[in-house]
């Protein structure tokens, strides 16, 4: 099926009806799975056969979506998860316990960096974050004894920065650990990845794979190339007996291509519960169905949307990596040849006040925090998500109080651009 081109696996990646039965995905809405005896049963239970038994763990409208989002990444085994934060949390907190430590660049998800350097932390698991712009030197530098991965987003929200994968992987992979990929703002149409080295790929699926505002969740996919069993003493828990699993050696009962996945569904879906509705996976998979012909339209409006803007007097600023002045442009055309995604950050003439008056004269973009809907929304940090913080902060975190950030959705671009003219023109 991976022969196929990502649009077709878009459409009929990971379920394939028999003779007879549902064309689209049913919506197994149970909790629970009947067997015959108490011994078909324990099998499953000690993962000795496979099948369902408990919608905390598995079910098979989620799997049939994950199957699908594995064949979009080109991986071995994935998961959903109920949320994007629930996909970071259980991809790092897979590989690290308490008094180990990993790397992150610095441009992520606010919602991630908080993650990693507020609520982690109170487990004591500890972070480095780093620039995305860091040398090899650089990156080597904050590796530990103790580090146990690298983590980054391939387009970072809402800096709109590239990360140079290939960089990240190369440099993971000389200290024996694996690079985790934030996969969210291109989405397996636009960038895979595993193609340039990561290993394992996160998605908040809250976003463009969804892409209708409807549903919630997030996905973690491995790409099955990682060999834990090289570095036993670095990841005990895939490599050495799992005594809440009747002593269960991950990698050695699931091979490398699905130690990692099993082990995130065994032991941190059964004691954390972060698992998707199944109505939320089927809403999902028809998001899914669309992913390519949408990412394709968002990427063709945002640059649209980001030339105008970049010519216009009002605006002093544009941050799009599609942009010939951006400067990712390169690493943009090397990860991203098709396109990058359809969120533009750009700064008013004026500050603060000119921001929050635009926004207001704005008819058909509507303010949210959302991103990545088909309806085209907008934010304004400085006086919404970051209104915390002064105008001197604000600068430091990279996000000015002139910087309005815009989500570029499926309408006609002529008429989002009619109401951005519209709006500057009465500032
Ligand atoms: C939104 C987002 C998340 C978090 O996803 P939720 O589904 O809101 O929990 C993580 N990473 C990125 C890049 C995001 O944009």
């Amino acid at each position: 099926m991976n022969k196929q081109a990502i649009g077709t696996r878009c459409v009929q990646g990971g379920y394939r009806p028999g003779n007879g039965e549902p064309r689209q995905i049913p919506i197994i809405q149970s909790t629970t799975f009947k067997y015959a005896t108490s011994e078909d049963m324990g099998k499953l239970f000690d993962l000795e056969a496979s099948g369902y038994f408990y919608t905390r763990l598995q079910n098979p409208t989620s799997d049939a979506v994950a199957a699908k989002i594995c064949e979009l990444e080109g991986g071995t085994a994935a998961m959903l998860t109920s949320s994007g934060m629930a996909a970071s949390f259980l991809a790092v907190f897979n590989l690290c316990s308490c008094g180990d430590h990993f790397i992150s660049s610095s441009a992520i998800y606010g919602g991630t960096f908080n993650l990693f350097a507020v609520t982690l932390k109170r487990m004591g698991i500890e972070v480095t974050f780093v620039s995305p712009d860091a040398t090899e030197e650089e990156l080597q530098a904050a590796f530990r004894p103790e580090t146990k991965l690298v983590f980054g987003e391939t387009i970072a929200n809402p800096a709109l920065k590239v990360l140079d994968i290939e960089k990240f992987a190369r440099v993971a992979h000389k200290n024996g650990v694996p690079l985790i990929i934030d996969n969210t703002f291109p989405t397996s149409v636009n960038c895979r990845p595993f193609e340039w080295g990561a290993d394992i790929v996160v998605h908040a699926t809250t976003k463009y794979m969804d892409g209708h505002g409807s549903a919630v969740g997030g996905a973690i996919v491995d790409s099955g190339k990682f060999d834990w069993t090289q570095y036993p003493e670095k990841f005990p828990g895939l490599c050495t007996p799992d005594e809440s699993y009747h002593g269960i050696t991950y990698t050695e009962r699931f091979g490398i291509e699905g130690a990692y996945i099993t082990k995130a569904t065994a032991q941190l879906m059964r004691d954390l519960g972060v698992t998707p509705a199944p109505m939320n996976a089927f809403l999902l998979n028809l998001g899914l169905e669309s992913l390519h012909v949408r990412m394709k339209r968002h990427c063709e409006s945002a640059l649209e949307v980001a030339n105008y803007l970049e010519n216009h007097e009002k605006i002093g600023w544009v941050t799009y990596p599609g942009l010939k002045s951006s400067p990712d442009y390169e690493l943009a055309q090397k990860y991203l040849p098709d396109g990058t995604c359809g969120v533009v950050s750009f700064g008013i003439k004026g500050g603060r006040a000119a921001a929050s008056e635009f926004m207001k004269k704005l008819n058909i973009i509507a303010i949210e925090t959302h991103v990545a809907d088909a309806r085209s929304c907008c934010l304004h940090p400085a006086t919404a998500t970051h209104r915390q913080l002064s105008d001197e902060e604000l600068v430091a975190c990279g996000v000015g109080p002139d910087l309005v950030r815009l989500s570029v959705g499926l309408e006609d671009a002529a008429d989002l651009i009619a109401d951005i003219e519209q709006a500057l023109a009465a500032i």
